[in-house]
């Protein structure tokens, strides 16, 4: 059973937005994951925990996700809601990742040069920014670099940086921690 029909099962439209102040975001990309596809893990909640999830993904999509994307333009969501299992089988990943709760997303800027991504990153140190828990500036691999975007339940203020090598380190505001992360990214 794909992923709409097991969706619909529950009573919800995977077209459907999440909220009506968030017309970019629908209720498919929360429980969407190229991941759990391809190895066949089912990741929706059950019924009497989806209902804590839908809340707080749509929180993050309203206070933080419409607000990114009216700023910077498209961006997609990899991986948002996981579930046990699908969380189990991602490298490095806590056993207690603020995406099982759907209070976390990462987001890719496709298309978007390295300098734009580096701007979303420090976007949230505004004042007017949106009260986060975390925000992580991650890259892996050769190309790959995606913000964590974290608000719900903690709300540590912390912005940090993962490097390809591993490790979460605080940004202290200093250029040359993104250069070296970004080294390389056009
Ligand atoms: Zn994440």
């Amino acid at each position: 059973m794909n992923l709409d029909a097991r969706l619909k099962e529950l009573g919800l439209d995977a077209n459907a937005q999440l909220r009506s102040a968030t017309p970019h975001f629908k209720i498919r990309e929360v429980f969407h994951s190229d991941t759990a596809e391809a190895k066949g893990i089912y990741n929706v909640p059950d019924a009497s925990k989806l209902t804590i999830v839908l809340f707080n993904a749509e929180r993050l999509a309203e206070n933080v996700l419409e607000p990114l994307r009216n700023a910077f333009g498209v961006c997609k969501v990899s991986s948002w809601y996981r579930s046990e299992a699908l969380n189990a089988t991602i490298p490095g990943a806590s056993a207690t990742s603020s995406h099982m709760t759907g209070e976390a997303a990462d987001v890719l800027f496709n298309a978007l040069p390295g300098a734009r991504i580096q701007e979303a990153f420090l976007w949230f140190l505004r004042p007017s920014a949106p009260k986060m828990d975390q925000v992580i500036l991650e890259r892996r691999g050769e190309h790959t670099v995606w913000l964590h975007l974290g608000c719900g339940s903690k709300m540590r203020g912390q912005l940090l940086l993962s490097p390809r090598g591993g490790g979460y380190f605080p940004f202290t505001g200093n250029q040359w921690q993104i250069d070296e992360l970004m080294e390389g990214i056009g």
